[in-house]
């Protein structure tokens, strides 16, 4: 691959170690690599790209999503609906998914994710209905080109067992297990500058049982992959736990083995003190998901406390039948609005956003090679336009998250260009919004 210089950046806000700010810098990428960043660096016959006027970070990361709900935005029934209402609507709308949903909603989702910066997603698919596989998603996010950490999610306690789930929409156990196995020898890349990973992720601790929640977990040490799954979302999840387990969140997690550096939970809006304290210690990682917790009415996650104690914590964008934006830059934007809301106007500046933003999300992941723009990192690269209307007039580069632009200008991931000038070079948009919105039409025409 040719090497690409990108040239006199107006500010890098680097997110390195030292978080350095460079004026009028450039970056050298080579082989996928940040090969040099910095001053007048000379880049033989590199690609240049001229980002006069431009501010550059470091690639968003996502740290939760569910692409598949890209086909059911906006529905009428779970607009104003609690988590389980929420869910007891979308779940028969769901069941009607097979294999050409799942990729064509992914490709549209990680689109929308990286025209708002980001250049590496988790996606947590936890329903497999009519003929669907993590195969599906995979092959999408290889076609749009970001990185992607694919994640095994599961369903098993339906309806008549006294779950939440339709029959319908839960799986075998065992069976769930050993596709898990077969997602993971076929597609985890456990080598720095992985495109794809694979992670183990049960849906949540009131759709499968402790067995699989143990299981899992043994399986994914024994495989060395991450393990993902929701936690302590709002007060009606306290509740279960309680009755069902007899004991708050986190006491179930640690339980079963799930707390460590390779487990990410999402949402955490009730965890308390001691959970706070146990995710410290064990640097169990946080995906916070302001805008969708705002959307059900869950809560403000405690995200300042959880900072200060040390807890490793990412931003997640969540499923589009719950946020209903797959923006990450307006995501990084509400995760600093709702900490001043809830603690005062410097609770998070934007800096601290965009650094939970960026390398808070790579740490979250298990990624030390991604997340900063430094020499020897993986060349994920975001790069804004501060000559557009929502940027003028800015005294600071903190204006990319106090005013904007929420979408990028060009963006590189392994130091491919995805974006330029706005737009997405690996997709037809056109084609894939089209047929996006034809997919919608048929499901919402059954209702
Ligand atoms: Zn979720």
């Amino acid at each position: 691959m040719t090497d690409t210089l990108i040239q006199n950046a107006d500010v890098i806000l680097t997110m390195d170690d030292n978080r350095a700010e460079l004026n009028g810098a450039d970056i050298l990428i080579r082989d996928g690599v940040i090969a040099a960043v910095g001053q007048g660096l000379v880049g033989g016959d590199a690609e240049v790209f001229n980002a006069a006027g431009k501010i550059v970070t470091p690639g968003l990361v996502n740290t939760h999503h569910h692409l598949y709900q890209t086909l059911t935005r906006a529905v009428p029934g779970a607009q104003d609906a609690l988590l389980f209402g929420w869910l007891q609507r979308l779940y028969p709308i769901w069941s009607r998914f097979g294999p050409e949903e799942m990729f064509v909603s992914a490709q549209a989702g990680l689109a929308e994710l990286a025209l708002s910066g980001c250049t590496m997603t988790s996606d947590h698919l936890y329903l497999y209905p009519n003929g669907a596989r993590l195969d599906d998603t995979i092959a999408a996010a290889s076609e749009v080109g970001l990185r992607f950490h694919a994640t095994r999610g599961a369903m098993s306690i339906g309806e008549s067992d006294g779950g939440l789930p339709p029959d319908a929409l839960v799986e075998d156990e065992a069976a769930i297990l050993k596709d898990s196995i077969r997602v993971i020898d076929a597609f985890h890349d456990p080598n720095p500058g992985a495109m794809v990973r694979v992670g183990v992720a049960p849906c949540s601790p009131f759709s499968v049982s402790r067995d699989l929640m143990r299981d899992a977990a043994l399986l994914a040490r024994d495989k060395g992959v991450m393990m993902h799954t929701h936690l302590a979302e709002n007060d009606e999840d306290i509740a279960y736990s309680l009755e069902k387990f007899g004991c708050r969140p986190g006491q179930y997690a640690e339980d079963l083995g799930w707390t460590g550096d390779d487990v990410w939970h999402a949402h955490c809006v009730k965890l308390d003190e001691q959970e706070i304290d146990l995710f410290a210690r064990s640097r169990t990682g946080v995906a916070h998901c302001p805008c969708s917790n705002c959307r059900l009415g869950s809560g403000i996650a405690p995200i300042r406390g959880m900072r200060d104690a040390g807890v490793p914590v990412g931003l997640g964008v969540d499923g589009s039948a719950s946020n209903d934006i797959g923006n990450l830059a307006g995501e990084a934007r509400m995760a600093m609005l709702l900490q001043r809301v809830q603690s005062g106007a410097d609770a998070m500046s934007a800096r601290e956003a965009l650094e939970i933003a960026t390398r808070g999300g790579a740490q979250v992941l298990g990624r030390d090679d991604c997340g900063q723009i430094a020499i020897g990192k993986r060349a994920d690269v975001a790069i804004w336009d501060a000559q557009c209307v929502e940027n003028a007039g800015s005294w600071d580069p903190a204006a990319l998250l106090l005013a904007g632009p929420a979408k990028v200008s060009a963006l590189y991931v392994e130091g491919r260009q995805i974006v330029y000038d706005g737009h997405m070079q690996t997709l037809d948009m056109d084609k894939t919004i089209a047929r996006q919105n034809a997919l919608a039409r048929k499901l919402a025409e059954r209702g």
